[in-house]
């Protein structure tokens, strides 16, 4: 009778998946690693963000 107890073999509480970085993205541009808010819906920070300009009556107003 081979009686084996397997004891000191404890799992260790679980695997946990390494911390994914929810939230957090980065700029599509592939060589810009510019971080984008969670909150951005954009896929490019302000840099690389295809510019659309806003709607003004009547004619362009340049800001920056
Ligand atoms: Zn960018």
């Amino acid at each position: 009778m081979a009686e084996t107890t397997l004891k000191g073999q404890r799992l260790r509480g679980g695997v946990r998946p390494s911390k994914a970085i929810e939230g957090v993205r980065v700029c599509e541009q592939s060589n810009c690693s510019t971080r984008l808010s969670r909150y951005n819906k954009r896929e490019f920070c302000n840099q690389h963000a295809p510019i659309t300009y806003p709607r003004v009556r009547g004619r362009f107003v340049d800001e920056e």
